[in-house]
């Protein structure tokens, strides 16, 4: 199915990815089309319509899906079923969807695609999760399986005698509890798949994170992810297949002395990509909507040596002014208003040229 320029592309979700993909979306000749349930969400400002109202509103889909000629989604905490009322022309479909947001359906799927994960239980009580301290030792992270992001929903075991405190910190909500990973450094594979199966890497960003949250991406990478980029392409390319995935695929991984180890994958555009709108021929958010729309995929090339993205965090976003003072600093704010502690504002992006 080929989606020509001057066609609509519905996004679910109206946070700064959707945003993005707008931006890019407009430079090809398409239009686009938000359904978020806020008033006025930062991808509403640079979009052509905007569509309010809840994720699971079954009318206001159906319209949705009546009104745009292929869909995509921001970001996986989505109720899957109501979505399947858009069909066909969503992309990527519901697999990917279904399996990315729950972290027990996530690992048994990384792991039957043949890729390398830390040793996991599912959790749903504290006698799992002392249990899992037997078998898995410690220190073990608790995850809860749904509606985790930027390290929420997560609490650390680091002696047995942790094991209640944590399952408290969650919620003792379901869960899943994996053994923590002596890791040399995190980072990322995305690629771009289409629906004949084309695909396309970026060259893998090293991320560094605080407190669960990314602070920088780094391309190219240090020593310790570069022998391991291989082998990890070769996991997210199986993972990739076996999701029939079209778009933008996002895997994330732990480069550690075993070798790469799957963390999580996002079935979209990610935060540790963003580098790549001035750092590479092609952007993660114009690929994908070349690969959801059926067109062929740009190159996928750095510019120049390399490129690093600094998110604005919270408050760092008031700097702006010093940002834009910067010669050659690729400025990016979001237009979200109210700088809470641990919102991403925006981001910067220096090129190696
Ligand atoms: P996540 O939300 O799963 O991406 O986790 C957020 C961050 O917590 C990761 O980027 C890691 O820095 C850390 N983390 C998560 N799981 C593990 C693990 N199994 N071993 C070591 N660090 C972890």
């Amino acid at each position: 199915m080929i989606v020509p320029p001057g066609s609509t592309i519905g996004i679910v979700g109206g946070g700064q990815l959707g945003r993005m993909l707008s931006l890019a979306a407009a430079q090809l000749g398409y239009r686009t089309h938000i359904f978020d349930p806020h008033e006025r969400p930062c991808a509403a400002d640079v979009a052509a319509y905007h569509s309010q109202a809840a994720f699971d509103d079954l009318g206001a889909l159906e319209r949705f899906a009546g009104a745009v000629d292929v869909a995509t989604y921001e970001f996986e905490n989505l109720p899957v079923e109501p979505l399947g009322i858009v069909g066909d022309k969503l992309r990527p479909g519901a697999k990917s969807l279904a399996i990315a947001q729950d972290r027990a359906r996530e690992k048994q799927f990384i792991a039957d695609s043949g890729a390398r994960i830390a040793p996991w239980v599912a959790i749903a009580s504290l006698a799992d999760v002392e249990a899992a301290v037997d078998r898995l030792g410690v220190p073990l992270v608790l995850k809860t399986r749904r509606y985790g992001y930027d390290g929420k929903g997560q609490a650390w075991i680091r002696t047995p005698a942790e094991a209640a405190s944590a399952w408290a910190a969650i919620g003792e909500e379901a869960a899943i509890a994996e053994a923590g990973v002596a890791f040399d450094a995190e980072f990322s594979v995305i690629l771009a798949r289409c629906a004949d199966g084309a695909h396309a890497f970026w060259d893998s960003a090293e991320n560094r994170h605080e407190d669960g949250i990314l602070r920088r991406s780094t391309v190219p990478a240090g020593e310790a992810v570069l022998a391991q980029v291989a082998e990890a392409r070769s996991f997210a390319l199986a993972i990739a297949a076996a999701l029939d995935h079209v778009g933008v695929l996002t895997v994330e991984f732990f480069a550690s002395a075993d070798g790469p180890v799957v963390n999580e994958i996002a079935p979209r555009v990610h935060n540790s990509g963003h580098w790549t709108i001035e750092g590479a021929q092609t952007s993660q958010f114009e690929q994908h909507v070349r690969a959801i729309c059926g067109l062929p995929l740009g190159s996928p090339a750095l510019i120049g040596r390399g490129a690093v993205m600094d998110n604005l965090i919270g408050e760092e976003v008031l700097d702006w002014q010093r940002f834009a003072a910067e010669p050659g600093l690729h400025v990016h704010l979001y237009g979200k208003g109210d700088p809470r502690p641990g919102r991403k504002m925006g981001h910067v992006t220096r090129v190696d040229a």
